[in-house]
């Protein structure tokens, strides 16, 4: 490949390895599964081309050009390629050492990238910083002005006002977890989540707690590092998954989570720390607890129940069905409400173009997933969009808003707090 612009080589220790790479065998089964290959149609943003470009860097026959940080950046690291590959090539962790490679000698957009980390490290991973970065977010999220402000926003702003959740209250405190039964089980808060997404962790400890669980919030967790190991900051991402797992070390029964991108990397902190001397044993034990909610209630059998009569769109979140496997376990509580019909959109398991950062980094490619889950809605006509995890929640309000739709988007767990409160209250009549 010819030289273009300012080249580097692989950084020693977080490249890629070799052995990831060479399982690849170019079959190409993986291309139909990629949205970007999809959108673009071109072998260089599907998965097998970027496999083969950081090959071709791993081997010295090709430099780490700006041209090649661009195919490698318009990845949403959805890893529906890793799902649908025979050969078990495991392109999430390709693709988070390639980004790595970046941290390091970033062809392009130096200073963007270090303000990324700045942000990442400094305010996502803090949660004092992000309370208060959020906060005017939050109040406009509820304001009476939003209204008359949406008037006079355009472009990127405009999407983003579209994005707000404007039903999720305040933000989670430990002081929201109601009592409960016997059984402890422990409430994954993160980051976004506790800040932007009250709602949905009151909900998830209200259907615990009803099933008879105990739900707890261990003093000392923090963000789980997905964001920054996607971004390739997997050195800090690493000192948050050992944050964690200290901190959880110290409480007991399984780790809830009702955000499908921090139960992904969670249950993946065993990889992420496979080279640090002392932590293996202790990231199997910690990710041998991570449930997904929909996961541990459909372990346990507990099904809340209730009523929720409407046509509801299940769309499953990449890294809850393509990294967690968990597809049937949703919808298998979804369908067992009294009244709720569920609809199948099409390609209701293709990324929706929130991926993380992504919609902030890659603002037109998002856009393209996101009208494309419009035209899917449209079509089927739900009246309510369900999801597992809250980038998908915010792009799916867009997409809603965006499209004229009368549609509601709510977590899953908030489908069934409703319908568990409906039947109560049905009871109480
Ligand atoms: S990543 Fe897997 S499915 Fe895709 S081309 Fe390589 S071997 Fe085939
Ligand atoms: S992770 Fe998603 S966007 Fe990236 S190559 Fe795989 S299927 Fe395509």
């Amino acid at each position: 490949m010819a030289s273009e612009g300012r080249g580097a080589w692989p950084v020693p220790g977080e490249a890629p390895a070799t052995a990831d790479l060479s399982r690849c065998v170019h079959c190409g089964l993986c291309l139909t599964a990629c949205p970007t290959y999809l959108v673009t149609g071109l072998e260089m943003e599907s998965p097998r081309g970027r496999i083969q470009l950081a090959r071709l860097i791993d081997e010295r026959r090709a430099e780490l050009t700006a041209t090649v940080q661009e195919h490698w950046s318009r990845c949403l690291q959805c890893r529906a390629c890793e799902a649908a590959c025979p050969s078990g090539v495991a392109y999430g962790r390709i693709q988070e050492h390639a980004r790595a490679q970046l941290q390091a000698a970033p062809p392009r957009g130096r200073w963007a990238m270090r303000l990324r980390r700045f942000v990442l490290r400094q305010v996502v991973a803090r949660p004092r910083a992000l309370a208060a970065a959020l906060a005017p977010a939050r109040w406009f999220a509820e304001s009476r002005l939003r209204g008359a402000a949406r008037l006079l926003l355009w472009g990127r702003l405009a999407e983003l006002e579209r994005q707000l959740p404007a039903n999720q209250g305040r933000p989670f405190r430990a002081t929201d977890l109601p009592p409960g039964g016997e059984e402890p089980v422990q409430l994954f808060l993160g980051c976004v989540m506790r800040e932007l997404f009250g709602e949905v962790h009151r909900a998830t400890a209200r259907v615990l707690a009803a099933c008879g669980a105990r739900v707890e919030a261990a003093a000392g967790q923090r963000c789980c590092g997905a964001l920054h190991a996607h971004d390739g900051d997997l050195a800090f991402a690493r000192r948050l998954a050992k944050a964690n797992i200290a901190a959880f070390e110290r409480t007991a029964g399984p780790i809830v989570v009702n955000s499908a991108g921090c139960g992904a990397a969670m249950k993946e902190y065993p990889q992420l720390l496979a080279g640090e001397p002392g932590w293996a044993e202790r990231a199997r034990a910690f990710a041998a607890r991570v449930r997904d909610v929909t996961e541990l209630l459909a372990e346990r059998g507990w099904q809340p129940g209730g009523r929720f009569a409407v046509r509801a769109a299940y769309q499953d979140a990449c890294h809850l069905a393509h990294v967690q496997g968990i597809r049937e376990a949703p919808r298998a509580l979804l369908r067992a409400l009294e009244g709720c019909s569920l609809v199948e959109t099409e390609r209701a398991d293709v990324c929706c173009g929130a991926a993380g950062l992504y919609s902030l980094v890659q603002p037109g490619m998002s856009r393209e997933l996101r009208q494309r889950k419009a035209d899917a809605f449209r079509a089927a006509g739900p009246e309510v969009i369900v999801t597992g995890n809250p980038g998908c929640y915010l792009q799916y309000l867009g997409a809603v808003r965006e499209a004229g739709l009368d549609a509601e988007v709510l977590h899953t767990v908030e489908v069934l707090d409703r319908a568990m409160r409906a039947g109560q209250a049905g009871k109480e009549r």
